[in-house]
């Protein structure tokens, strides 16, 4: 078996994204974009709002209309056409979002009017165009919407019905097979035989990679057997476009997810100087990825969140691949082996502007809670040992979604 260089964690991600490629694009009905990076422009063909419209419950008049008492010459329904005309002396009741009638040129609020015998008087003095929303105001016939790379959250999903897209061009799914590895591991509704540990990473890793935006498509287990191991990845190859196995990664015997890679695809590398996850490994077998992520559950998520993560988001066409990060005060002393990179996790919470760091326990790889409600990361740097309390520390913060959209322009 090839030996890989220890590479460090920067190293690691710069190759992933290298040979990460952008997926093709697929139009879908307006219900399904939620959730999709824009594929295309999106352009408004008419105005919005369409017509003059009333911001309030009110009384459409004339602004410049000096009559004490008007006349209430009708009432004008949201939805209805506008076809009474307003005229000196008169008002026309008017709901929020109905069109303004043909002659009024503003709406008094209904809180500073008072009606009496058919007729209102306003309390206070209108301006021209006062809660009256123009033709255009939100959006112009021509101007653009969205640009292509914008993630379709609510908001920008919500613009798409208002200009009327019921389908729109946006970059396919991911789509990933998750193969867990091990004869130790047995499903979570069986009994634990002698030896045996239960296979959280199946779920684990596939729900990370839904929350991401893949299609997990397939998902398998596979003994420490070559054979079964090698057609379970030929069959998960074959359906998706990122495979991830979880385990055979380390220097055991039967460790043996980085020859079979080999085997059918280039290994670019198969140790990144970190801890947790130093056995990951990462293939491209053509335009396809494969990850071997280290089988200890907290390795693998924490392999995936720094790696897999961005690179699934880099094939859906999102420009903003990582978390933020912010410099956060440890609340405590914290131990730390620098000879690689680690990735401690931590409770960051914030105060009068700071953020403040709290260790979730027990740091092994093993210990799946450590990473339960965990919201941060820390970036122990290699070649600095001890740090102390107060010490100032970067943290990627996990419960911080990247900025929405694509150019990270707020539409
Ligand atoms: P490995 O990298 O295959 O040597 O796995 C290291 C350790 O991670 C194993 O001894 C198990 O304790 C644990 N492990 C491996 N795979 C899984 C899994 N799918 N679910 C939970 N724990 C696992
Ligand atoms: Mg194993």
């Amino acid at each position: 078996m090839t030996d890989y260089p220890l590479i460090c964690p920067e190293e690691a991600l710069r190759i992933v994204l290298e040979h990460t490629p952008l997926l093709g694009t697929e139009w879908v009905e307006l219900m399904e974009a939620l959730g999709r990076v824009l594929a295309e422009e999106v352009v408004a063909v008419e105005d919005m709002p369409p017509f003059p419209a009333s911001a309030k419950d009110g009384f459409a008049v004339i602004a410049a209309d000096r009559s004490v008492w008007r006349r209430v010459i009708g009432q004008q329904m949201a939805g209805a056409p506008a076809s009474i005309v307003v005229q000196p002396g008169t008002a026309m009741r008017i709901m929020t979002g109905a069109p303004l009638p043909p002659g009024g040129d503003a709406v008094a609020m209904v809180e500073h009017t008072e009606e009496a015998g058919g007729s209102v008087r306003l309390l206070r003095p209108v301006q021209p165009g006062q809660d009256v929303r123009p033709v255009g105001q939100d959006l112009g016939a021509g101007e653009q919407v969205l640009a292509a790379g914008a993630f379709l959250g609510p908001r920008r999903w919500g613009l798409l019905a208002t200009v009327g897209r019921t389908r729109v061009q946006v970059y396919r799914r991911p789509r990933v097979a998750v193969l867990t590895t091990g004869d130790e591991l047995v499903e979570p509704d069986q009994p634990l035989g002698p030896g045996a540990i239960r296979n959280s990473n199946r779920y684990a890793i596939a729900a990370a990679a839904s929350a991401v935006g893949a299609d997990v498509i397939w998902t398998g287990h596979a003994r420490d057997e070559e054979e079964e191991l090698r057609h379970l990845m030929a069959e998960a190859l074959g359906k998706a476009d990122v495979l991830l196995t979880s385990g055979g990664v380390s220097m055991g015997d039967r460790d043996l997810v980085k020859p079979l890679l080999e085997e059918v695809g280039r290994v670019h590398f198969g140790w990144v100087a970190q801890r947790p996850g130093k056995p990951l490994t990462f293939a491209t077998v053509g335009e396809k990825l494969a990850f071997g992520l280290p089988g200890f559950p907290v390795s693998s998520l924490v392999s995936f969140e720094l790696y897999v993560r961005p690179a699934l988001r880099n094939m859906q066409g999102h420009t903003r691949l990582h978390r933020p990060r912010a410099e956060v005060v440890l609340q405590h002393p914290i131990k730390h082996l620098p000879d690689r990179t680690e990735f401690q996790r931590v409770v960051v919470t914030e105060r009068e502007g700071v953020y403040w760091a709290e260790t979730t326990g027990l740091q092994v790889s093993g210990r799946l809670r450590s990473l339960v409600g965990a919201n941060g990361l820390l970036v122990l740097p290699a070649g600095l040992g001890h740090f102390d309390r107060g010490d100032v520390v970067t943290a990627i913060l996990l419960d911080r979604p990247e900025m929405e959209g694509g150019s990270g322009r707020m539409t």
